[in-house]
């Protein structure tokens, strides 16, 4: 590192002379891109007509004449509205398919991010930096070029929770030299280009559904046709690998020296590379944007061989990891110990969780008591009878129950057992005044409101690793939105006793296990949203975690009864990850 300064461009007036330059290029690329494709395949066309039939000739002057400016007139037209869509909606698109969304400053953890990032902007002199956040708990990063010019850092909340405050500044840096090397700025612009197809289709999608909506037709099928689709990321992956060959494999390498100028702290980026490349599992769909990541969001590891190194958007982490490490003068062994060390430093810090369990006895009893207590009142509540579709009597209901069954509409027979009453929906004026509240987005049943569904204790605000939930002080049941769950799982401020710990891995255990139902898997009773009165869904919590959890739609929002939302993070914390960089899982 003889050579300093010399890496970083003085101005940003250079910076964005540097950006013209490689748009022009780009759009050059991108002719000679639809001119060999347009030109080929239609020349092969014409070529076998010629051979077919008589009297036509594809060399013939005036037709050759004629067909070279068709082909010429087509391949600009279409980069042309390739380049403007890119440069127009590009990022946005990009912005949208990661799901990134801007900090939240009432949340620790992202104030702390924003705050590194006016620190970065200061120190290296650019207009502006602005932040996003991913909400999963893979840790990766990337920044971006916005429509308006100005630069954008991306974060995944894994990199929040995971990351100290040091190993986040260097990741920060690193994204930052990309930015000042103009790397951004060429990523951002060629995955723009490439998810141009994608984009297509997606816009062609939200029409349909549009107009499926106006017509009131039932959905028969989402989505584009199959092989609409499989063209469209056809085209967008030759795109994308026609421009490959322009992304070095170098600038990652080249970035990681320029962060270091930046901050000055080798060590603190090779942990955080290491600890993502350990941690990484697949980012959702965004193969499409890998150049653009700070390591591949896939989880297999690039290996040197030729086949890599020629279609790798990154070099392999042993490479970077042995030039960070030497910068420091260390090895790349001090970096997996350091970051074992402050492994073991941070499992010590975190709170101890306190349970339930671990309260007085009579404590318990008293919960029983109001739980009882509850279930008699949503009992006494449950007046209306619904005529179903073979007309016979269902419930009793409450009314938030009643509201949300799926064949419920204003004209539907119902009974009011209490006042035994009958008629349509609509003339009771209890269902009138709830579905004016419902519409109002009012909670339909001011009783029921910010209640505790299993206890009607009223609810306090409180905060969870950070983040802002809604809790029962007495069932310790959290009503949580369905946004901020990856930070919990991202975050590890809580320590859970060994018991608990057994008792999710057996939870999952007995959820993998067709012929043994655990006992937490018994019907759970209907219980009512705190938050709009509406009766909640009972629902697994996701794919890979089975867990039956009460969700509200309308809401977003999730009902978790005591220990449920402490299981699924042990669930999420222990989940297998690909300790062996090198192995494919
Ligand atoms: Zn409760
Ligand atoms: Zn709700």
């Amino acid at each position: 590192m003889a050579k300093k300064k010399e890496t970083i461009p003085s101005s940003f007036w250079e910076i964005q002379k540097k950006q013209q330059r490689v748009s022009i290029f780009l759009f050059l690329m991108l002719f000679i891109f639809y001119l060999l494709t347009i030109g080929l395949t239609s020349s092969v066309i014409l070529i076998t007509a010629g051979a077919l039939l008589a009297g036509f000739h594809f060399f013939a002057s005036p037709f050759f004449y004629k067909y070279t400016i068709i082909v010429l007139a087509t391949a600009l037209g279409l980069t042309l509205l390739n380049f403007v869509q890119a440069r127009k909606n590009g990022v946005s698109y990009i912005l949208k398919n990661l799901r990134a969304c801007s900090p939240d400053p009432e949340d620790r953890y992202h104030l702390s991010f924003l705050n590194i990032l006016e620190e970065m902007k200061i120190s290296s002199g650019l207009p502006g930096l602005r932040g996003y956040i991913i909400p999963t708990v893979n840790l990766n990063s990337l920044s971006l070029i916005g429509q308006d010019g100005l630069p954008a850092i991306v974060v995944t909340e894994g990199l929040l929770g995971e990351a100290s405050r040091d190993e986040l500044q260097a990741v920060v840096a690193h994204e930052t030299a990309h930015i000042i090397k103009g790397d951004t700025f060429l990523l951002t612009l060629v995955c723009s280009i490439a998810a141009f197809y994608e984009q297509l289709i997606d816009a062609l999608d939200e029409q349909r559904e549009l107009r499926q909506a106006e017509f009131k037709s039932h959905r028969s099928e989402r989505g584009s046709p199959q092989p609409l689709i499989y063209l469209a990321s056809f085209f967008s992956y030759l795109l994308l690998n026609f421009f490959v060959a322009l992304i070095s494999q170098k600038r990652e390498l080249l970035a990681d020296a320029t962060a270091v100028e930046l901050n000055r702290d080798p060590m603190a980026l090779a942990r955080v590379i290491y600890k993502a490349q350990v941690a990484n599992s697949l980012l959702g769909d965004s193969s499409l944007f890998t150049p653009l990541f700070l390591v591949p969001p896939d989880s297999r590891d690039i290996q040197e061989t030729s086949r890599d190194k020629l279609f790798n958007t990154h070099p392999p982490v042993s490479l970077r990891l042995k030039a960070l490490t030497e910068m420091a003068h260390r090895s790349v062994r001090e970096v997996m110990e350091e970051v074992r060390a402050r492994e073991e430093q941070r499992e010590k810090s975190r709170q101890p969780y306190i349970s339930l369990e671990d309260r007085d006895p009579d404590f318990q009893d008293r919960l029983r008591q109001l739980q009882l207590q509850a279930r008699e009142g949503l009992e006494k509540d449950s007046v209306w009878l619904v005529r179903n579709a073979r007309g016979q009597w269902d419930g009793p209901f409450v009314l938030g129950s009643l509201i949300t069954l799926p064949y419920f509409t204003p004209a539907t027979k119902i009974m009011n057992i209490k006042e035994n009453l009958e008629g349509a929906a609509r003339n009771f004026p209890q269902v009138r005044f709830a579905l004016y509240r419902q519409l109002k987005k009012q909670p339909l049943d001011p009783a029921y409101q910010n209640k505790c569904p299993t206890c009607r204790i009223e609810l306090n605000e409180a905060f969870y690793e950070g983040v802002k939930i809604r809790k029962c002080p007495t069932c310790q049941g959290k009503l949580v939105a369905t946004d901020d769950l990856e930070k919990i799982f991202a975050r590890r401020e809580l320590i859970f006793p060994g018991w608990l710990k057994q008792k999710a891995l057996a939870y999952r255990e007995a959820l993998l296990d067709p012929v043994i139902k655990p006992p937490v898997l018994k019907e759970k009773q209907p219980a009512i949203c705190p938050e709009c009165g509406l009766q909640f869904t009972l629902r697994p919590f996701s794919y890979h975690y089975l867990m039956p959890v009460y969700k509200c739609y309308p809401c977003q929002k999730i009902w978790f009864e005591d220990q449920e939302l402490e299981i699924l993070q042990i669930l999420v914390e222990e989940r297998p990850r690909n300790h062996q960089p090198a192995g494919r899982t």
